[in-house]
């Protein structure tokens, strides 16, 4: 399994990481708990993380962009949330009963998502996409949706598939164990691309449920919307009668409060999130149309269910992330160091004249081994190889990026500016080797 040339090539003192990888081999699948971890050719483990660090088995500091892939906005440990935590823990932290806690976190929800007009908590963006396509479904009768490519919304049957041969042909399983039966009802689309959503939506006139959109793509980028671009998805999908999904589970609380549907001013029928609403801990949540989210169990016969829903600590977690959010104005600060980061970026790329490209809104970014892509496949023609070598060469200047072309670089509220300098210098030099 270990691939010596990087291993050599790695300064990071790692004994302690590589013994538990050999003991982790013998009982994980890959060693890992899920697959994006599987660092090659051994992950490091982690020990402990402060503010904007984390620090692992063997001591070893690292700047922490991944954020966990993206819920630690205001970085690791921040004391709100670990008082906030503590003091539910006090009063027992699962009851199988409602509680005033989920009535106000939905409360507060819904005034930040004003078409979340009703909604439902669950355990995890992949719940809240399955049950929102679900209501989709269930709400129309139709059994087609469509996704994006190089869009991600779980790890779930309907969206664990990749494109057929055209824009019309029906999808095929992207992992063994989904039924071909399953796959061939989500079509999938360029994004980017109205033309192609036209095409598909005058293809299959009445049978399609709902379009689930990431608005940026967050899982092979980011990469942006054109101008224009989601305006016309959300017309189309309304004159076609088809329900509008925003997949918001990266988006939501990043790009505004309210998600990308509050920054670009484009209200969808449901809507998914996810990842920062719990402030580390398990939460999703799919909501949207009074009139849909009305059909969902028990008061109508869609159903869904989980004995974590509305879970206290999560919930509790997720409401202290927004009182910091809101009383320190987090976003304001957060676009701010993302623009130092995208600029002292884009100026060592323009140097270097390498010909790669600094993406990114809000505090999300990424450095693409090539031409900024505008939709999967040209992303696809980014150097990944060469991506891997240098990630492994920033992990040695301790600073851990997400390990992977396509996965977003994620900024905290705990990166200062000075934290930002020091990264940019490390982008530097490992970009001139
Ligand atoms: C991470 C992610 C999901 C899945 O969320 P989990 O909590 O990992 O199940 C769904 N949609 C998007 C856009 C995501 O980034």
């Amino acid at each position: 399994m270990i691939n010596l040339p990087y291993r050599v090539a790695l300064l990071m003192h790692l004994d302690s990481s590589i013994r538990l990888f050999d003991r982790a081999k013998k009982l994980m699948p890959g060693g890992v708990s899920s697959p994006v971890r599987a660092i090659s050719p051994y992950p490091f483990y982690t020990a402990r993380a402060e503010g904007p660090y984390l620090w692992d088995a063997d001591d070893n500091r690292l700047i922490d962009y991944c954020l966990a892939y993206g819920p630690m906005i205001l970085g690791h440990r921040h004391p709100a949330i670990v008082q906030a935590v503590a003091e539910q823990m006090k009063r027992g932290w699962l009851y199988g009963t409602p509680s005033e806690l989920e009535v106000a976190a939905a409360e507060r929800i819904s005034r930040l998502y004003p078409s979340m007009e009703m909604l439902r908590f669950v355990s995890s963006g992949t719940e809240a996409t399955q049950a929102a396509l679900r209501v989709a479904r269930g709400a129309t009768g139709r059994d087609k949706v469509i996704k994006i490519e190089g869009g991600f919304h779980g790890a779930h049957d309907s969206v664990l598939v990749k494109a057929g041969s055209g824009a019309t042909t029906l999808s095929i399983p992207d992992s063994r164990g989904v039924p071909a039966d399953t796959a061939k009802n989500t079509l999938q689309l360029p994004y980017n691309d109205l033309p192609a959503l036209e095409t598909v939506l005058k293809a299959f006139p009445g049978q399609i449920a709902g379009l689930i959109i990431e608005p940026v793509l967050g899982n092979i980028g980011p990469v942006l919307p054109e101008e224009g671009y989601l305006e016309g998805v959300r017309q189309l999908t309304r004159e076609n009668d088809v329900l509008l999904i925003f997949d918001e589970v990266i988006t939501g609380f990043r790009l505004a409060l309210g998600g990308a549907q509050e920054h670009f001013g484009i209200k969808p029928d449901l809507t998914t999130l996810g990842k920062i609403i719990g402030g580390g801990f398990p939460v999703g949540i799919f909501g949207g149309r009074r009139d849909l989210l009305e059909q969902v169990a028990p008061s109508g016969a869609i159903y869904q269910a989980g004995t974590f829903n509305g879970s206290p600590v999560p919930l509790a977690s997720g409401m202290a992330t927004l009182d910091v959010m809101e009383k320190e104005n987090v976003l304001e600060k957060l676009n701010a160091t993302g623009k130092q980061m995208r600029k002292g970026l884009q100026e060592i790329v323009d140097d270097l004249r390498l010909g790669y490209s600094v993406v990114g809104i809000a505090s999300m970014f990424k450095i693409f081994f090539g031409e900024e892509p505008h939709n999967y496949v040209q992303a696809l023609k980014c150097d990944k190889a060469g991506y891997l070598a240098f990630f492994r060469r920033m992990l040695d200047a301790g600073v851990f990026l997400t390990p992977s072309q396509y996965e977003t670089d994620f900024i905290s509220a705990a990166h200062s500016p000075e934290v930002i300098q020091t990264t940019l210098e490390a982008f530097s030099s490992c970009l001139k080797n």
